[in-house]
C-alpha cells in the first residue's frame, strides 16, 4: 500500500502518465512512428517548459502561452517537424525560434550539437537557465535576429525555424549543407501559414508544402 501510493505521487509529480498518453494520443495516433522522435517526446519533461501557472496545460493538445506574446508549440506539431527533418545521431541542426526551449531539448535528446536562436532576451536568458538545470548541455542558445542564421556554425544538415516568416531567409538556404533538410511555416502572420519543407542538393532547392498550420511571427530587429 505504502509502495503502490509512493509511486502514484512520483508519477504525478513527474507527469509521467500524462506524458506518454500525449505521445500515444495526440502523436501516434496521428501517424508519427520514428522510434527516436516517439522516445524524445516520452522523456523530455515537457511541463519544465511552460510557466508555472500553465502546467496543467503542458500536455493538452494545443500550443501553451510562455509569455512575451509567445507560445510553445503544440505537441503533434513539435513531433512532426522533428520526424521531418530525418536526423541521424550526428546531425548538426539549428533552430531559429528558441522561445521555451523545448523544441531544443528534444532535438538535444536525438543528436550531438544543438544550435539555437531566440530574438527575445528575456526567453533567450530563461530557456538557457532551464536547458542548463535539467542537464541539456549540448544546447547552444544564443540571442538575436535568426534570419541570419548561425553563421560561424554553419553548414548545417538540418534547419528548423518556429517562427512564420513571409519568405525563406536565404542566409539560411546558404547555411544549409547540400542534400539539408529545412522545415518552416510561411505565411502572413496569425493567419494560416504553410509549413515548407526545402530540400537542398547541388544548386537546386526544392520546396513542398506539408499543411496549414499557425505559428507566431518571425520578426525582425531591424
Ligand atoms: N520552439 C519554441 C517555440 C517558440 S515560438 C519552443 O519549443 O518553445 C517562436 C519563437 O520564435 C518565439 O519565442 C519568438 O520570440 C522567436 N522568434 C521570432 N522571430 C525570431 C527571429 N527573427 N529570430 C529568432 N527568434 C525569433
Amino acid at each position: 500500500m505504502m509502495i503502490v501510493s509512493f509511486l502514484d505521487t512520483t508519477l504525478g509529480q513527474d507527469y509521467a502518465t500524462e506524458r506518454l498518453a500525449m505521445v500515444r494520443e495526440q502523436i501516434q495516433r496521428r501517424g508519427i512512428s520514428n522510434p527516436t522522435v516517439l522516445r524524445a517526446l516520452r522523456s523530455v519533461p515537457r511541463h519544465e517548459f511552460v510557466p508555472d501557472d500553465q502546467r496543467g496545460l503542458a500536455y493538452r493538445d494545443r500550443p501553451v502561452r510562455i509569455g512575451y506574446g509567445q507560445t510553445i508549440s503544440q505537441p503533434f506539431i513539435v513531433a512532426f517537424m522533428t520526424e521531418m527533418l530525418e536526423l541521424h545521431h550526428s546531425s548538426r541542426v539549428l533552430e531559429i525560434g528558441t522561445g521555451s526551449g523545448y523544441q531544443a531539448a528534444i532535438l538535444a535528446t536525438i543528436i550531438d550539437t544543438v544550435f539555437t536562436i531566440e530574438i527575445i532576451p528575456e526567453l533567450a536568458g530563461q530557456a538557457g537557465e532551464r536547458l542548463a538545470r535539467l542537464d541539456y548541455s549540448n544546447v547552444n542558445v544564443r540571442q538575436g535576429d535568426g534570419y541570419h542564421g548561425w553563421p560561424s556554425s554553419a553548414p548545417f544538415d538540418a534547419i528548423i525555424v518556429t517562427a512564420a516568416a513571409q519568405h525563406i531567409p536565404p542566409p539560411l538556404i546558404e547555411q544549409l549543407r547540400d542534400g539539408g533538410r529545412m522545415i518552416i511555416p510561411v505565411g502572413t502572420p496569425f493567419l494560416v501559414q504553410s509549413l515548407m519543407l526545402v530540400e537542398k542538393s547541388g544548386d537546386k532547392v526544392k520546396t513542398r508544402s506539408l499543411m496549414p498550420v499557425r505559428f507566431v511571427p518571425f520578426r525582425r530587429t531591424d
